[in-house]
């Protein structure tokens, strides 16, 4: 009775995660349940560095934790050939606005982040354990600025006033404009070359415009970035591995003794 009621009142809930071994390393397997999803399915995600299985409304975690254990060597396969993350620490090549940096670390309880440009350094005073965030934070800035710049002198030329900019570590959409005409980026676009930054932030307020794709919005876009082609091509084949710097290999793998 007791067993009963203890099983009643600690409800079946579905944990976030749930993890699947393969040769001796353990890969962790993020579980999402999707009231609208007709089947499993699996799938792992470049830009997170993860591996998610989405549930049906009703499907067991039985038959999630064995489609996972069926398909182990294919996620340690897919997750061993996802690039390689570039966490934010001393001695690290990190792009910023297209050329490479490295990152300084001096140890220090306070200061903050300063740009080198000449010698092509980002100089780090602050403890070990605050540099990642540190960087992150100063990047995300730096975001700010030149998106605000882009999108002002964008407006300037279709005749509105500055919009709001938002700033985010997205990992599906490079920008967004909303209907009522926020615009917000990804801050890694400050690592992709100047001329895709300013593509992405025209991009966006083309959308003030034109709420669609259409081949007026693409007559808008092309005349506010004329590198527009050129951008898509870069972030085409470029753009995913942005998504490595400042993460770590870490989170979902964790090897067992
Ligand atoms: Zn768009």
């Amino acid at each position: 009775m007791l067993r009963l009621l203890r099983q009643l009142t600690t409800a079946p809930k579905t944990p976030d995660h749930l993890d699947v071994v393969h040769e001796g390393v353990s890969y962790r397997v993020l579980l999402k349940r999707v009231s609208g999803a007709k089947r499993f399915t699996l799938r792992v995600r470049n830009a997170t560095r993860d591996v998610v299985i989405t549930l049906p409304k009703r499907g067991s975690l039985a038959s999630a934790q064995d489609l996972a254990q069926r398909h182990a060597a294919w996620i340690a396969a897919r997750l061993n050939r996802v690039p390689r993350a570039v966490p934010f620490v001393d001695g690290a090549a990190i792009p910023f606005k297209g050329e490479d940096f490295t990152i300084a670390h001096i140890e220090r309880l306070r200061g903050g982040v300063e740009i080198c440009a000449s010698e092509k350094i980002f100089r780090a005073s602050c403890s070990q354990e605050h540099l990642s965030r540190r960087l992150h934070d100063f990047l995300k800035k730096e975001a700010q600025t030149a998106l605000e710049a882009a999108v002002r002198e964008h407006c300037g030329s279709l005749g509105f006033a500055p919009r709001r900019v938002t700033v985010r570590d997205t990992t599906s959409r490079w920008g967004s404009c909303s209907a009522s005409g926020a615009l917000s980026f990804s801050w890694r676009l400050i690592m992709a070359p100047p001329f895709v930054l300013d593509y992405l932030a025209a991009h966006e307020v083309a959308h003030l415009v034109h709420m669609n794709h259409s081949d007026e919005f693409w007559a808008v876009t092309k005349k506010l970035a004329p590198m527009t082609d050129r951008a898509e091509a870069w972030l085409h084949a470029h753009g995913s591995s942005l998504h490595r710097y400042g993460a770590t290999d870490e989170a979902n793998l964790i090897k067992l003794k």
